[in-house]
This record gives C-alpha cells, sequence and structure tokens, in this order.
C-alpha cells in the first residue's frame, strides 16, 4: 500500500517491485499523546496550507481517487475518464464482496515491521520472499496518526485504523496473488474487453484494479467512514511539505 506522488498515486507494482533492506521488528513510530509529532516540524503558515491542500482532497468523492490511480496506471493514459470510474467503481465493489465473503479465504501472511518507508511513500507491502509477509512501515503510519488528528478526520479514520487498513490491504493483494479464480473473478467484474472472438469475449486485466479491490478490501474490513486513498493521498501532500522544511534547514 503506497501513500501516493505527489499529484497521483503510482500504481501498486511500482512499491511491489522495489525491494528493501533488512526487516527489523518493534520499531515503534507513533508518537504519544501530547508528544511533538514530525508535523511540528512545519511552520503555522506550512500547517495551515497543508490542512487546505488537504480538505480540497476531502471535497473529491472515494471514486474519483480511484479514477486518479488508474489514469496513473501504464495502459491507461487518454482512456475515457467515464470508463476509468466505471471500473475503479467496480474493482473497489468486488474489494467490499470479498470482505465480506472473507471467512472462505486463508489466514493472512505474518505481519513484520519496519521503518524507512516514508522516503518510499510506503506504507505496506506484501512480499513472498523469502516468507509470505506483510511489512508495516511504522514511520508513515505514525505519520497518518498524526495527519489524522490534525486534519479532524478521526471519525472516518479512528485510531489505529490506518494499521488494521494497511494489513487487510496487503491481505486482499495475497488473497488474489495465490487464487487465479478470485483473479479471474475480478477480470470478469470490471468488464474489460481484451479480445472479442465472433460471440466470444476475453476479459481483459485491468492495470490497478487489483490495487483498488484492495483498498475497498481494507475500508469495508476496517470499517472506514471514507476510502483509504484519502488518507493516502494526505499522506502524499504531508511528505511533500515534510521534504520542503528539511530543504529549508
Ligand atoms: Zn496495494
Amino acid at each position: 500500500m503506497t501513500a501516493g506522488t505527489r499529484g497521483a498515486p503510482p500504481p501498486a507494482t511500482a512499491a511491489a517491485a522495489r525491494e528493501g533492506g533488512q526487516a527489523r521488528p518493534g520499531t515503534a513510530g507513533a508518537a504519544g499523546p501530547g508528544a511533538p509529532g514530525v508535523l511540528d516540524r512545519l511552520t503555522p503558515a506550512r500547517r495551515a496550507a497543508l490542512r487546505a491542500e488537504c480538505a480540497r482532497l476531502a471535497d473529491l468523492d472515494d471514486a474519483e481517487f480511484g479514477v486518479r490511480l488508474l489514469a496513473a496506471t501504464p495502459t491507461h493514459e487518454g482512456r475515457d475518464p467515464a470508463l476509468l470510474r466505471r471500473w475503479a467503481e467496480a474493482a473497489a465493489a468486488f474489494g467490499v464482496g470479498l470482505a465480506a465473503d472473507r471467512g472462505t479465504h486463508g489466514p493472512a501472511a505474518r505481519v513484520v515491521e519496519r521503518d524507512g518507508g516514508l522516503e518510499q511513500l510506503l506504507l505496506a507491502r506484501y512480499v513472498s520472499r523469502p516468507a509470505p509477509a506483510v511489512e508495516l512501515f511504522t514511520d508513515t503510519l505514525a505519520l497518518g496518526e498524526e495527519l489524522a488528528d490534525l486534519l479532524g478526520w478521526r471519525a472516518w479514520f479512528p485510531p489505529g485504523a490506518l494499521r488494521a487498513a494497511a494489513v487487510a490491504h496487503e491481505e486482499a493483494h495475497c488473497l488474489l496473488h495465490r487464487d487465479p479464480a478470485l483473479r479471474r473473478a475480478l477480470r470478469g467484474r470490471t468488464g474489460h474487453t481484451a479480445l472479442r472472438l465472433g460471440r466470444f469475449r476475453i476479459a481483459g486485466h485491468v492495470a490497478g484494479a487489483d490495487e483498488l479491490t484492495a483498498h475497498g478490501y481494507a475500508g469495508a474490513r476496517c470499517g472506514l467512514g471514507r476510502s483509504p486513498l484519502l488518507l493516502t493521498a494526505a499522506l502524499a501532500s504531508a511528505a511533500g511539505a515534510l521534504e520542503e522544511a528539511r530543504g529549508q534547514d
């Protein structure tokens, strides 16, 4: 689960393709109540600007984040936004259905906590080697928690929800990864016709659909008030503001 880029979130594959260093268990990054957070490094004016930027993001509807994610995914450049919206909504709904159906699937992978997520804008990722595991980036999660407080978004993202959503998101990737029937069902649902032979339609893979399924799954599993994509877009803005502040030090 990536925290996006400034502007538009990248496809899941970009994050999944990166390899990291050694796993370090238990590197807690969350600041306690009242403890100074990393956003305190911003000037009051820059914090106000960040709040305004994130309020504009919150004004968008959840499907719009899906459209932006698909539009930024290779092979979808120049596609009709209405088509991207249909795919985004179908893929997210597939994830919601999968969450409701969770009892029929196997246990999730082991969870390993690490830091060093902020530089890569990563919240979590699923790694299949050496053993299947969900890596959680505690520094990005701590920033997400701090941000939800700063923005007054706790009704949508309660304390701890981001961690749970990140685990659930990678769990969805894991489910899709090991179940070809599930991947076929997702292809059928997004309805992208890759090839037509007479009366036969071959359902094609919509790049980025698995990412939106994972977000839909996580939002439903964790009972979030808004798509996790809203908070990841806000995280990308916050990371940008922090980078600027570092440049001015
Ligand atoms: Zn993902």
